[in-house]
């Protein structure tokens, strides 16, 4: 592969998760080869010595590419547990009643082990406890500091360590758990660029993560849990992106509900810049089959016109018999959509009115410039990524050639709509950057003599939200400043 060059040609990220069926050096390669941009590492499964081995082959890859690569790693957040019975499972009958508390003797059909004492003191009379997926249903008739009596409502197998949801009530528990303390700070010093938090409930989990990352990564919510829908907005602003885990998701809330949240969480974070991913079941199918569902097909394909950042793959790519015709086919389904004509117009819908403050009113005029000379490329110039995803959000007619000097904020563009970053120290005076926007884009393969290319830029160069600048230059001529 030539080093710098690979411009993929297509807008929509895709976020491939590696497991057991990916996690070797060559598979991720194909992987990469075959349209995955972020690769996320799921730290609900593996061992730390499994995702050093990923990271590792991820950064070779890097190395062999030119490109940066960029590493989401998903903490598994406080995901709630029963413990263990003496059988390993047990069947619940519909109406017959079922204890949860903190003894740590085995279950049976009468009781298990609930070993979270925080959970019980926020229970209530009618709460509702979701067990394995939701498959199973308990409301809680009684319950104390230690306990809750449940009734059973919809019945089924429950087995060792099965996981629980509970949907109606704001749990009183931190945003990470000791594990995810640990996991993060194995992490961060494997520089991870991305950090995906679980069950964020309200703002303050976020800041808490915030706080423990000191910015050292990206943090994405996941949102899964109703309470983190009714605070929306405060949630997506403290965030630097944001995941809709409709797999949780779908649980916690009734599953039709699960589209109309989807497209409301886009919308919040399109208004706002913030980069959105719609995660899990996309292409389900494919674990074991090598085509999707038309179904799933229509899925992904709604979520690039509603104009997200990423999609993801899950078990697809990470336990899956065909995870690279996985990426493979989300690829197709993307450029599909794209490469409609009506495409960038149904995206630009979910547009928000543009900020009143000069970078953003820049951006936008920059957007306009480029659809007007029917330019090449937009060329930001960025250290810290801010002007770049600014342009981002404008959802431009064109491709955004991103040039900057810190490797990590271009690895964490690599989430982002329509970026494809340049890392290297290219810029030593304002005067380079019409030749280095132009020589860039020839190294990308993109535009040709005669195109223009328009650029947004701050100035002084590092200060962070300051893009003040927008010029046109022309590939193969003259520079002309606006
Ligand atoms: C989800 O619940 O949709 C999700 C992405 O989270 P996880 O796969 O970590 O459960």
């Amino acid at each position: 592969m030539c080093p710098q060059t690979l411009h993929r040609g297509r807008r929509a990220k895709i976020i491939a998760t590696i497991g057991p069926a990916s996690r070797d050096p060559d598979t991720i390669a194909a992987l990469y080869e075959a349209g995955a941009d972020v690769f996320r590492l799921n730290f609900s499964h593996g061992t730390h010595a499994d995702h050093a081995a990923s990271v590792a082959a991820i950064r070779a890859l890097e190395q062999d590419t030119g490109r940066p690569i960029t590493i989401l790693m998903d903490l598994q957040g406080p995901k709630l547990r029963v413990g263990t019975f003496t059988e390993s499972k047990v069947v619940l009958r519909p109406g017959a009643n079922f204890r949860l508390d903190l003894s740590p003797e085995s279950g049976n059909e009468e009781r298990v082990c609930l070993p979270h004492a925080e959970i019980f003191s926020a229970l209530r009379p009618g709460s509702t406890l979701l067990i394995n997926d939701g498959h199973l249903r308990l409301k809680v008739k009684t319950c104390g500091k230690d306990f809750a009596e449940t009734e059973v409502v919809i019945g089924g197998v429950i087995s060792d360590r099965k996981g629980v949801n509970v949907p109606d009530v704001t749990l009183p528990i931190p945003a990470l758990t000791e594990k995810d303390r640990a996991d993060l700070e194995f992490g961060l010093s494997q520089g991870v660029d991305w950090v995906g938090l679980s069950f964020v409930q309200r703002p303050e989990d976020v800041a808490e993560v915030r706080a423990a990352v000191k910015g050292r990564a990206g943090v994405l919510s996941k949102l899964e849990k109703p309470s983190a829908l009714d605070q929306l907005d405060a949630i997506v602003e403290l965030s630097d992106a944001i995941m809709v885990a409709r797999g949780d998701l779908g649980v916690e809330m009734p599953m039709e509900q699960v589209p109309v949240l989807q497209k409301r969480i886009v919308r919040a974070c399109r208004k706002r810049g913030r980069p959105v991913v719609v995660a899990t079941q996309m292409l389900e199918s494919m674990i074991k089959s090598p085509v999707p569902t038309r179904a799933e097909a229509s899925d992904v394909a709604t979520a690039i016109y509603d104009g997200v950042d990423a999609v993801m793959l899950s078990a697809e790519t990470a336990a899956g018999l065909f995870p690279v015709r996985a990426v493979t086919t989300m690829h197709r389904i993307i450029g599909q959509v794209e490469s409609d004509e009506h495409y960038l117009d149904l995206m630009r819908a979910g547009h928000g009115d543009v900020e009143h403050s000069s970078p953003a009113a820049i951006t936008a005029a920059a957007g306009q410039i480029a659809h007007t000379l029917q330019a090449a490329a937009i060329v930001t110039f960025t250290s810290s990524g801010s002007t770049t995803l600014r342009a981002a959000q404008e959802r431009p007619d064109v491709p955004i050639l991103c040039v900057t000097p810190s490797l990590s904020a271009g690895r964490r563009l690599g989430l982002v709509w329509g970026v494809h970053a340049l890392v290297g120290d290219f810029i030593h005076s304002v005067d380079d950057i019409g030749d280095v926007a132009v020589k860039g884009a020839m190294r990308c393969g993109i535009g040709k003599d005669g195109q223009a290319l328009v650029i947004t830029a701050g100035m002084p160069f590092g200060k962070v939200g300051s893009t003040n600048m927008v010029r046109v230059v022309w590939i193969g001529g003259e520079t002309h400043i606006h």
